[in-house]
Parts: structure tokens; sequence; C-alpha cells
């Protein structure tokens, strides 16, 4: 039986159970001067210091002056993928348009090579420095998508090497398919997506998502209600990329089949965002790409007060946001998407749990898994106001005390 004590927190602060839509985003639960019994990877007891160390006997940290929250859950990433683009970022700085980038050989066309060059171990390597950089920025859960290999072998290497990082990473890893990402320079979109269509079954051992972009130009809203028909048949969660660029109908789409989110949103319409209020599809919103991209940022206001369920993560991409700074994106959703910071924190933490499906995971609560960051800040909204700077003191993950400093 192991056991931390978290002693005397300053500020325990939480989401309550539960999926949060409207004002249950700005209802946190904050409580002051108490201590966190964990064992075994849950959380026991939350009470007074002295009725809990009384009989405590096991390791414990001290969180006097420090807030508490919950480990931050980042519900849309592609950890993995081959190479390196910084060179074309230097050149999109100096000017080089994204046509221009991808005649020299650049773009997304760069990175299917380089993952494709990838063994199972280099990109395991590659994905436990990523998971590194994520887990000090607080990040205790990360779902990552396939995508870079637009091939079968290659497909089936990154999700191989994702069952590996969740066994040997301290951060969860998600696994989700998403074969149908685009469609590989020397193939047509329908014999692709037969390509696709006869990985689902070898795919659905791994992933619990299967995800596709809806877009024009790279796959329709019937193609995407075909192939994520096909996934969950196989066991698979449907979930789409939608409305980063173009409104063609993958709200819709999503809804017909009780997708469990649609990522980006940027394009979302006020029609669009009351479509998603009435269902019960996460609406996962990406800063970072706005930022990065120089696009606007979805819509999270009219999406929020349309009762959606919002979700925040970073797009974690070589192409559209080179970032894991999970925290930051916050920061930038209540600056530039005029989100509350009750909303920002329920966003990465109790929705981003909901829209992977975990059971038990993104609040503070007894039975809950222990999955906590301790800030080295007494007020947890320094973490959103104090932006750019990393407030993480401790990651605990399923009990077990990883230190920053
Ligand atoms: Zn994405």
């Amino acid at each position: 039986m192991s056991s931390l004590l978290i002693r005397n927190a300053t500020q325990i602060v939480s989401p309550r159970p539960g999926v949060l839509r409207g004002p249950g985003l700005n209802d946190l639960s904050i409580r002051n001067d108490l201590s966190i019994l964990i064992r075994d990877g849950h959380i026991e007891t939350i009470g007074p210091d002295q009725e809990l160390a009384a009989t405590h006997k096991g390791a414990e940290l001290d969180a006097a002056g420090k807030a508490v929250i919950p480990g931050l859950v980042d519900a849309h990433t592609h950890l993995l993928f081959g190479g390196n683009r910084a060179d074309e970022f230097a050149l999109r700085t100096a000017g080089a348009s994204y046509e221009e980038i991808a005649a020299q050989g650049g773009g997304i066309a760069r990175t299917v090579a380089a993952t494709r060059k990838s063994t199972k171990s280099e990109l395991v390597r590659q994905g436990v420095e990523r998971l590194d950089r994520a887990m000090a920025h607080g990040i205790t859960t990360l779902e990552a998508k396939t995508g870079y290999g637009l091939n079968v072998e290659s497909e089936m290497t990154m999700l191989d090497a994702m069952t590996e990082l969740d066994k040997v990473h301290a951060v969860d890893v998600v696994p989700t398919f998403l074969g149908a990402h685009g469609v590989p320079k020397d193939m047509e979109t329908d014999a692709y997506l037969n390509l696709v269509r006869s990985m689902i079954p070898e795919a659905a051992k791994h992933a619990r998502f299967c995800d596709i972009f809806c877009e024009q130009g790279y796959f329709t809203p019937e193609q995407s209600v075909s192939l994520l028909e096909l996934a969950c048949d196989h066991g698979m969660l449907p979930r789409l990329h939608a409305d980063q660029f173009n409104e063609i109908g993958c709200l819709e789409a999503a809804i017909e089949l009780g997708a469990v989110s649609v990522d980006h949103l940027e394009a979302t319409s006020e029609r669009g965002a009351k479509l998603i209020g009435q269902s019960d599809t996460a609406a996962v919103m990406l800063p970072g790409v706005s930022l990065f991209l120089d696009i606007s940022f979805a819509p999270a206001r009219s999406l929020i007060d349309n009762n959606c369920i919002p979700v925040i993560a970073t797009d974690f991409n070589p192409g559209s946001n080179m970032c894991l700074n999970l925290p930051l994106m916050l920061s930038l959703a209540c600056m530039k998407m005029r989100m509350s910071v009750g909303e920002a924190l329920c966003s990465a933490t109790q929705n981003a749990a909901h829209a992977l499906r975990l059971d038990k995971v993104g609040c503070i609560e007894p039975g809950w898994q222990a999955d906590l960051l301790v800030l080295d800040t007494e007020d947890y909204r320094d973490m959103f106001y104090f932006y750019g700077e990393n407030h993480v003191h401790t990651v605990i993950k399923r009990g077990v005390a990883h230190a920053r400093h």
C-alpha cells in the first residue's frame, strides 16, 4: 500500500464532478488550508492536516503556500512524427508562402516521409522526450493521433509506439487512429480511403478513438460518416477534425454519429454552435493553432453560451502548433477567446477527461484518480494570469510525486 500526504495546501481547486456546461463551468470547488491523503493511486480523504497527519506513516509533501489543481488532460495532440521543420518555420518568418515551402518539398509531405523512415524505437524515444516536456507543463494524460504514416506499415508502427509509450511513461497516452489525416500524394482519395478501411480492424486493437480530417479538399462529411461507422463497428469511438477552415457539414455528420468530440471549430458559425450545444459531443478548441497560423480563434463565447461542452487542447503537431504548454493555451483561451478562468480550467481537466472517456479523472474528490498538480503559487489564477511561466512545482501521477525543481 503506497500512500502520499499532501499537507496544508493553501488552495485546493477543482471542477465539480460531471460533464460541465454553462454556469457549471464557473462553479469551482475551492477549499483552503487542507491536506489530501492519497492511497494506491487514488484520493482517499481531503481534510484538516492534524486529523490526516496523526495516523499517516508514508511519504509527505508540504503544500503550504501552494495551490493544488487536477492534472491537465491534453485531449488532442499529434505527439508522434519524424523529422524537424524548424527550417520551414524560419523560411515562413522570412516571408515564404505555404506554397513556396511545399514546392521545396516542405510541409506535411516532408513529415510523412520522415515518419515513414522512423522505426518504432525512434518514435518511442522521441515520444518519451515530448511526454517529459508535456508533463513538466502539468499534463498527466495525453491523447495522441496517428496520421503521419498514411500507409499500413507506418500507421501501425505509430500505434505500436503509442501503446509502448503508455507503458513506459508516467503520463497516460490515449491512442487515436487518424489514418484519414490526408491523402498520400501518390494515391487517389477513394483508393486511400479503402486502404484506411482495411486498417481499421487492426487499429481497433490499439486505439480507443477513430478520427478523420473532415474539410474541403480532404474528406467530405459523407466519407467521414462511412469511415467512422465502420470504426464504430470495430469498437472505436468517433471524433472529427471539423470546421477548421470551412463549414461543410461536419457538425451534422458528427451529431449523426454521436461523435465524442468535434475538434478545431475555428470556422464554426452561431448555427453550428447551437447544433453542438444541443448534443453530447464535446467542442475541442485549439487556440495554439490560431496563434501559430495567425488565423481566427474558435468562437468559444458562442459555443459556451450555446451550452456546448468546452475542451481546450494543444493540438501539438509540427505544422500548426509546435507547443506542449497547455497552461499557455489556457491563458490564450482567456485572453483571445474570452473564456473565464473557471471555464478554462474545466476545459483542460474534467471536460477533457470526459472527451477521452476516462473514468474518475479530472477532479479532486475522494475516490478519484490522484492526478494532481502542486503549483508554486498560492493562487491558482496565477497559472492563467502570470502567463508564459511554468508554475508547476510537482506533478502527482496516480499518487506518485514527480518533482520539477
Ligand atoms: Zn489535429
